[in-house]
């Protein structure tokens, strides 16, 4: 917020800066930039490490199917190499801005080490998208990450009715953003503001609770005969130590059948993409969130044609269940016809 009274909605608004002070509290950072969308606050980490003249990013798939897209397709002026985690070193150029992450990935829900790639990256700027984990069960700058992206519009509104982004970094990055927010106008709205100030007083249980019923599920989706593989952070034991707690509230799965006919069956649940709300809902990535990466890329980041992605969210953890084992089962049973 810049010192002074208002001038003009553009240049600040006092209850947005409440929200991105509360964000940078709760991430461990020295300041927050907040955004009308997530996609509005990478676009302008991009822009910073443009106007710095460094235009080459470094990014680690899988990422955000649209964050991939608006890397891979250069569109504002940058380029990209992407890489794993252990060639990150030689990925590395004399115009390189911005080393980019997400953990854990979308949808596989794999995890890679945040302290490790801080490390990798020397004075690099690390980027990490943390709208999976939430501040409450992984905070990446205590692992050396400079700045961390959310899409506000999952967790942190947490009711699937506010869109937003927002950006925790240093002062420095942050006095950056907000003069690329002033002339590109990426702001958020202040009632959107308000309505995810709101949405960080209930983060903690909701984030748990989620969490819990999602384990749940995860455990009883594994021992399901219709399902062929679950993915889920806490059932792998080569997790990155100390980084993130529990495995958060979103469970990917393979299935035997049809993944769109298990989508068609569910009636508690919710056929629809995002997550992090109060509501469940289950989408197939590679016909929806994932469909707009190239065919190659998405087979070798481990998303199939049967992979479906859940996104837990508030209710009795029986009565999902109940829905989820009667379409995979009725699924199944057309399949077996
Ligand atoms: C939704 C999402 C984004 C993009 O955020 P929008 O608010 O939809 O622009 C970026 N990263 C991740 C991990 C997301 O889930």
């Amino acid at each position: 917020m810049p010192p002074g009274h208002p001038i003009y909605g553009r240049l600040g608004n006092t209850t947005v800066a409440r929200f991105e002070a509360a964000m940078a509290d709760l991430e461990g950072c020295a300041a927050a930039v907040a955004f009308s969308s997530g996609m509005a606050a990478l676009t302008a980490c991009l822009l910073a490490s443009v106007a710095r003249q460094r235009p080459h990013i470094v990014a680690i798939r899988p990422l955000y199917g649209t964050s991939d897209h608006l890397l891979d397709s250069g569109l504002l002026g940058t380029t990209v190499t992407w890489t794993t985690p252990e060639d990150l070193p030689a990925a590395i150029q004399s115009d390189t801005g911005l080393i980019i992450m997400e953990t854990p990935a979308n949808p596989t829900l794999s995890e890679h080490d945040i302290g490790r790639l801080a490390k990798a990256a020397g004075d690099l700027p690390l980027l990490v998208d943390n709208t999976f984990a939430t501040p409450i069960l992984q905070r990446p700058a205590e692992h050396g990450a400079q700045m961390v992206l959310h899409s506000a519009t999952k967790f942190l509104g947490g009711h699937g009715d506010v869109m937003g982004g927002v950006v925790t970094c240093t002062e420095d990055f942050a006095r950056a953003l907000r003069q690329i927010r002033i002339v590109t106008g990426a702001v958020l709205h202040p009632f959107a503001g308000y309505l995810l100030l709101r949405g960080l007083s209930t983060l903690p249980i909701r984030v748990r609770r989620a969490a819990a019923t999602a384990a749940e599920l995860a455990r009883r989706l594994a021992a399901h005969p219709s399902v062929t593989r679950v993915f889920y952070p806490a059932h792998t034991d080569d997790r990155p130590p100390g980084q993130m707690d529990g495995g958060g509230s979103l469970v990917s799965f393979e299935v035997a059948g049809d993944p769109r006919d298990v989508v068609a069956r569910v009636r508690l649940i919710t056929p629809a993409v995002s997550l992090g709300g109060v509501d469940t809902l289950i989408q197939h990535p590679s016909s929806l969130t994932h469909r707009i990466v190239p065919d190659d890329v998405r087979q070798r980041s481990g998303i199939s044609d049967r992979l479906l992605r859940l996104a837990v969210g508030l209710e009795d953890p029986d009565d999902l269940w109940h829905d989820l084992d009667r379409s995979l089962s009725t699924s199944a049973q057309e399949a077996a016809r």
